[in-house]
């Protein structure tokens, strides 16, 4: 489901241009509009919604897939720091509405460290299969997961 941004709420601060992973929000300078962003190739959109949850105008809205809802819906989502809940809000066409709440992580918002951040790995990692920090991050030097009965 691409996002796109609503111009009528964009105050243009690009906090979504600079969290997009697919670097596809950009803002445009129109001298009818102003400072607005806008999803230049919603086909290239990864769908993880970080714009959505990073901005502060709560501007950005999704297509949902038809699969999802029926066509002539809208699909919105809200960050909520203070209830540390994200709320996403869906209208169909025949004016009924669904609403989902989810918790934010128990992490801090912004507290996470940043991929620069990270010490960067020798060329024996780069050219080992591990992922990138695992098995640090991924615990896997603690032994797989099995099931239990
Ligand atoms: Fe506009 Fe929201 Fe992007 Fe800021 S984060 S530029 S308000 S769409
Ligand atoms: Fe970029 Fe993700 Fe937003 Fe798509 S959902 S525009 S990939 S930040």
């Amino acid at each position: 489901m691409p996002t796109y941004v609503d111009p009528n709420k964009c105050d243009g601060c690009g906090k979504c241009v600079d969290i997009c992973p697919s670097d596809i929000m950009h803002l445009s300078n129109s001298i009818f509009s102003g400072r607005k962003a806008y999803n230049i190739e919603p086909n290239y959109c990864w769908e993880c919604y970080s714009c959505v949850k990073e901005c502060p105008q709560h501007a950005i809205d999704m297509r949902g897939y038809a699969d999802f809802a029926p066509l002539d819906h809208k699909l919105t989502v809200l960050r909520d720091e203070e209830k540390n809940e994200v709320r996403w809000k869906l209208k169909y066409r025949d004016g009924s509405k669904n609403e989902f709440k989810f918790p934010i992580r128990t992490k801090a918002w912004g507290s996470i460290p940043s991929p620069q951040s990270q010490k960067v790995p020798t060329k024996e990692q780069f050219d080992s299969q591990f992922l990138s920090h695992e098995p640090e991050y991924l615990k896997t030097d603690q032994g797989l997961v099995t099931a239990k009965r």
